[in-house]
């Protein structure tokens, strides 16, 4: 049977996965305006072949076969409508190329799908956070071949690919005299500019100067006259020095951000970045962007995350996650070691001095970046915390070192403010602490409503005293690993433990006295009738308009770690509630007034669910509350 009868024998035809069907529709659909992209995310493609070859030669250089001038070349067929890039990297092979080019690989990306469709503008943002790699090609191109050799198969083993960008594929064995990939793009009708030899010069000057291989085109020969020879030869069109290696001062913004997406996939411009070469006891470079958009994947647990790694210029590995903790992980970039070995492994970094170090220093790096941005840029700073503050929020319990300089980049909502925007820091909360204030004031709840209206508040208001606002789910748990700030501990205002009495006037003190004092037959009944349902039943003055709140003391869970226990399928102790009353509220006082022990238990039924109802949200036993209610109204 001869190679070519061979070929066609192995053809197969098959479906794209569902996922990729949708980002094929959607891409198309959504990048119209920026068509040219494809061409950067082709040749990213062929640098990170190249480097994965290189990569490997490592530890057998034999690997090149006499062909290690590692480069992209791109070519155009006029007649045919085709333009071509084609690399010598590693390669693929067939079934390489069916699990790379017909599925996406990466975990969550159908609940990414569900939530796209509804907005086109929306839509190519998240595309753009998604990465279209490969598939961008067709939005250029309505055929799409790829030939493949890959540097572990023999020159009969190449795979041939070919999609119109529809519903399918064909996969068939080819032979394929050289390693590595080629990309034939059958160009749309109108979309033939990118034939244009000046075109594709100008599109790689602007996306692809920083890849480290030459990207080169087929130019004609000319003679001393500048007329054309006929003959032709491959120019190199790239500057094909790695960025990172470069003088700082002579690397311009647009390429910082340019290599900013080749390296993360993604579309938006960094908001920040840092490059730094450091001498001595440590030799590396690294090159740390801050994004300017959340990836859509922040919170999905198997998303990578890391640097990429390279050691004396070579390429070692992508999502190198040691080198970051994970509550930096939105950081990108990579790190250029020169301490570390050629063959070190994902094993041998994991408890290495060097990799310690490299560690330590990037997260300073980073924090820096974030505090510089927090004093100087504050509407920049406004971005990264709305895009990433609920990661850096992992920060204090992760990272006990740094856990200061942390806390002085956390953003809160406050009673300083009108709205719920997270913006107070907490040097402008110590900034306007009353007084002799020595705790830092705060709320936890569900929601921000739940917290800017909780009786809690109701004392600090009336002291014109600053309350943080916190209403995330990961706020409890973090607040449990900040004990103070400059200083100043942190204090939870549900907290049996509040005393404002220093800022009370003495009249007011001579006042609660007395109250306390003739109230104190009223507590006893309270006590006698709730039993040990309760933990304590107490008078307070911290009210203006609520009768009663229930609090915990010290060594009582809050609500909030409660429920936060119970949402992640803990089992939670009961918390035990002090129930405190307002003798200054009219409906105490008619509590107070009832004489017939029966009626007094209503009271104390209904006044504890409310108390209940505003702390948690919901009553164990609502129909016994009711109840309570009910009867005090028909007598009412
Ligand atoms: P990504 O690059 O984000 O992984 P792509 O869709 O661009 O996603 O590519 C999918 C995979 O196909 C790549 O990870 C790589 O394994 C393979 N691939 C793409 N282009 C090439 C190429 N030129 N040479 C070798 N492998 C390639």
């Amino acid at each position: 049977m001869s190679e070519q009868a061979q070929a066609v024998n192995n053809q197969e035809t098959r479906g794209f996965q569902s996922e990729v069907k949708q980002l094929l529709h959607l891409m198309i659909h959504s990048l119209y305006s920026n068509k040219e992209i494809f061409l950067r995310e082709l040749i990213s493609n062929a640098s990170d072949a190249a480097d994965k070859l290189r990569f490997q030669a490592l530890s057998n250089p034999n690997i090149y076969n006499g062909d290690g001038e590692l480069r992209v070349r791109l070519s155009v067929d006029a007649d045919k409508g085709t333009l071509t890039i084609s690399d010598n990297g590693i390669g693929m092979t067939r079934e390489d190329a069916i699990s790379h080019l017909g599925t996406i690989a990466k975990s969550g990306t159908a609940d990414f799908f569900a939530k796209l469709g509804q907005d086109e503008s929306k839509d190519s943002q998240l595309i753009g956070q998604f990465g279209v790699g490969f598939y961008s090609a067709f939005i250029v191109a309505d055929k799409v071949v790829v030939r493949s050799r890959s540097v572990d198969v023999a020159a009969d083993q190449g795979v041939q690919w070919e999609s119109q960008g529809e519903g399918d594929y064909t996969v068939a064995t080819i032979t394929k005299e050289t390693r590595g990939t080629e990309i034939e793009l059958h160009l749309r009708d109108d979309e033939k500019e990118f034939l244009d030899e000046w075109r594709l010069r100008s599109i790689v000057g602007k996306y692809s100067d920083h890849i480290s291989i030459p990207v080169e085109i087929l130019t004609p020969e000319r003679d001393d006259e500048g007329k054309e020879t006929g003959e032709s030869k491959w120019e190199m069109i790239n500057k094909a020095q790695a960025l990172w290696t470069r003088n700082k001062a002579d690397i311009s913004d647009e390429e910082f951000k340019e290599f900013y997406k080749h390296i993360s996939h993604d579309f938006a411009e960094p908001l920040k970045w840092s490059l730094n070469r450091v001498e001595g006891k440590q030799d590396y470079t690294s090159l740390l962007y801050i994004p300017s958009k959340a990836p859509w994947d922040l919170f999905n647990r198997d998303q990578k995350q890391g640097l990429k790694l390279y050691v004396q210029r070579v390429f070692i590995m992508d999502d190198a996650e040691q080198f970051m903790p994970s509550y930096l992980r939105f950081t990108r970039g990579l790190i250029d070691s020169n301490d570390l070995p050629l063959n070190v492994s994902r094993e041998i970094l994991q408890d290495n001095k060097v990799t310690q170090a490299l560690r330590g220093a990037c997260t300073k790096r980073v924090l820096s970046m974030l505090e510089r941005m927090a004093n100087n840029e504050p509407e920049q700073y406004a971005t990264f915390w709305k895009e990433f503050g609920l990661v850096l929020k992992e920060g204090p319990a992760e990272d006990h070192s740094n856990r200061e300089k942390i806390a002085s980049l956390l953003r809160f909502a406050s009673t300083h403010n009108d709205d719920n925007s997270q913006n107070v820091s907490l040097s402008a909360y110590l900034e306007r602490a009353k007084e002799g204030q020595d705790k830092i004031y705060y709320i936890t709840a569900d929601s921000y409503a739940a917290a800017k209206n909780s009786p809690h508040l109701e004392q600090f208001k009336a002291k014109g005293i600053e309350v943080l606002l916190l209403s995330d789910r990961i706020d409890e748990w973090m607040m449990s690993y900040l004990p103070e700030f400059d200083g100043k501990a942190f204090q939870s205002i549900s907290k049996a433990d509040i005393d404002l009495g220093q800022f009370d006037s003495e009249e007011e003190k001579a006042q609660h006295k007395e109250a306390e004092e003739t109230f104190a037959s009223v507590l006893e009944r309270t006590k006698t009738y709730l039993g040990d349902r309760v933990k304590d039943v107490r008078t307070t003055f911290k009210l203006s308009n609520t009768p009663a709140i229930v609090v915990t003391d010290g060594e009582e869970m809050t609500t909030q770690m409660a429920k936060l226990m119970a949402a992640v399928g803990q089992q939670a102790p009961e918390v035990k509630y002090i129930f405190e009353l307002n003798p200054e509220h009219a409906l105490i006082k008619q509590m107070a007034d009832e004489a017939d022990e029966v009626r007094f238990g209503r009271w104390v039924e209904m006044l504890l669910g409310q108390a209940l109802l505003a702390e948690k949200g919901s009553l164990e036993d609502p129909s016994q509350f009711l109840a309570a209610m009910n009867q005090l109204l028909e007598t009412a």
